[in-house]
């Protein structure tokens, strides 16, 4: 049996590369969908998935917000 001479895929793989700090996604605050949401609240209730609360750097500097994992 001849080994494969192939290495294995563990390089230039278009999923190793380093995940965007940015997340795109709604703003609460401006009611408006942006880059680099944080989440600022998330409250869980007893049924349901619960509420989360993000925001875009924008409003987080305007409202003088805290990203739930600075805290
Ligand atoms: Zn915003």
């Amino acid at each position: 049996m001849a080994e494969p001479t192939q290495a294995p895929t563990t390089q230039d793989s278009p999923e190793t590369a380093p995940a965007a700090p940015e997340r795109y996604g709604y703003c609460h605050w401006h009611s408006g969908h942006a880059h680099g949401i944080r989440l600022i609240e998330a409250i869980e209730q007893g049924s349901g998935p619960g509420i989360s609360y993000h925001a875009c750097p924008d409003c987080i500097k305007l409202h003088r917000l805290v990203p739930l994992v600075d805290r």
